[in-house]
């Protein structure tokens, strides 16, 4: 058997490797697509490394656009094997596709304008909603926990990883014959005080095991003091300052987390009276899919749920779907909470928030979730004094605030404690994936001294054996 890693190898976009199984059996884990580097992104996208015309099998942990974005490309340049992943993840990637695929036009529209000026040939888009529509024809759901035969050699489970509705490990047994290979690929990990979701599960003993790392070398603030933060920082800013407070939030799973937050302060009747608006498309139909699925929800939600049937929804919030209702959002000068994508603040709606907003002491931008090293939401944390938002410049006069306890990824102890579940002895290697190559070295050693002997932080490309 061979593994090859194509992506998210010592940096956190782009999730793809590479397994060819004894019998030639080609499984692709994940298909992300590279984030936040301008062209230099682009172009890695458009170099797969394989050729996708022959990957039999494309198994999923979960829905983000870094670990699913370019399986509309995949389908395009031929692809036809089957997509394999959670019920939950299957819905998800039904609408955060078709809208990856809506931005790629609209960005490669915005480019080809520039292009042509230049007097240069225009660009065609990496791929249309069309192929993220079309894509979806190759796509089966199972449940958690339930061992799916992909063929005589493979046989695949997924257990929770409470990341993201329908996040799962994909633990893999090939048979060999003559022996069994236990391979366990994490995705992503969340934490064990997700609000929605149920926690992470321990996951069957694995020989190998290829782990995320993005939160490698930190750990979080507890949950508590984060929403009461939330509180203290919609308070200062709507009712002190009389300004507007823009959350940059990922449409789906932080944007449903801080709803049911907010939710919760509503019907303990700790916030203020002002108006919520949740300005993103996606957002609203990612929110409708959670409401789908329940068999997700932690304990402590659907006890709540009892009493509140609708956990997203309250007096006051208004979800923003069309471009008219979003642009006069924009011109309101009344104090209110703006909840809108990108996470990153680097495409979406939020930027045309953002520019409107950034320049005005008496606003608060809120960031809830990781910003890749590149991107316009690391700049503003970074604190940098201007920042360039459609090509104009502002100054960065609003307040900066973080909340990292709504991140879904574990912290590197919440990390070492999921890993925990494992007889270290059995475990042959552990590749550490998906991290900034200083939170990976950290990690390295902390999973060394926990008791796994072989850690591994492969390089983009590198290939192995066994
Ligand atoms: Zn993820």
């Amino acid at each position: 058997m061979k593994i090859k890693f194509l992506g998210a190898a010592r940096e956190v976009t782009g999730s793809k490797h590479l397994i060819v199984t004894k019998e030639g059996i080609r499984i692709l884990l994940d298909c992300g697509m590279f984030q936040g580097k301008g062209l230099e992104t682009d172009t890695m996208n458009r170099h797969l490394g394989f050729n996708p015309g022959e990957i039999d099998y494309l198994v999923l942990t979960h829905a983000h656009i870094d670990h699913t974005g370019l399986i509309p490309y995949m389908y395009k340049l031929g692809f036809r094997g089957t997509v394999i992943c959670t019920h939950a993840t299957r819905d998800l990637c039904a609408i955060m596709l078709a809208d990856c695929g809506k931005i790629q036009e609209q960005d490669t529209k915005w480019f080809n304008k520039k292009r042509v000026k230049q007097g240069k040939e225009p660009v065609e888009a990496i791929y249309t909603r069309v192929d993220a529509d079309q894509c979806m024809e190759l796509f089966i759901g199972i449940p958690y926990n339930r061992p799916f035969k992909m063929n005589g050699h493979v046989t695949l489970t997924f257990t929770n990883t409470g990341h993201l509705l329908g996040s799962g490990v994909a633990n893999f047994v090939f048979d060999e014959g003559d022996r069994k290979i236990r391979l366990s690929y994490t995705g992503d990990v969340g934490r064990q005080s997700n609000r929605i979701l149920r926690p992470p599960v321990p996951f069957p003993q694995a020989d190998i095991i290829i782990t995320e790392s993005t939160y490698g070398n930190r750990l979080h603030e507890v949950t508590k003091i984060a929403e009461e933060k939330l509180l203290d920082v919609i308070k200062k800013t709507c009712i002190e300052k009389n300004g507007k407070l823009i959350i940059p939030s990922f449409s789906v799973g932080r944007t449903q987390e801080v709803i049911y937050s907010l939710n919760n302060f509503f019907n303990e009747g700790k916030l203020p009276k002002i108006n919520i608006y949740v300005d993103s498309p996606l957002s609203v139909n990612a929110t409708n899919i959670f409401r789908l699925h329940k068999e997700c929800f932690n304990d402590l939600m659907l006890e709540k749920m009892e009493a509140d049937p609708d956990p997203f929804g309250f007096d006051r919030l208004y979800f923003v779907t069309s471009v008219e209702e979003s642009k006069r959002l924009n011109d309101t000068k009344e104090p209110c909470v703006i909840i809108s994508a990108s996470g990153m603040m680097e495409a979406g709606r939020v930027k045309h928030h953002l520019a409107n907003s950034i320049a005005d002491r008496k606003n608060t931008v809120l960031a809830v979730g990781y910003c890749a090293p590149s991107t316009l939401g690391a700049k503003i944390l970074r604190g940098e004094p201007r920042v360039s938002i459609f090509g104009n410049e502002y100054p960065v006069n609003a307040e900066i605030e973080k909340l990292d306890s709504y991140s879904g990824h574990a912290d590197y102890q919440e990390l070492l404690n999921f890993l925990d579940c494992q007889n270290k002895s059995e475990v042959q290697m552990v590749y550490v994936v998906h991290g900034e190559y200083e939170a990976q070295q950290f990690f390295k050693e902390e999973l060394e001294k926990a008791g796994f002997t072989n850690v591994s932080i492969p390089e983009m490309g590198e290939e192995v054996n066994y």
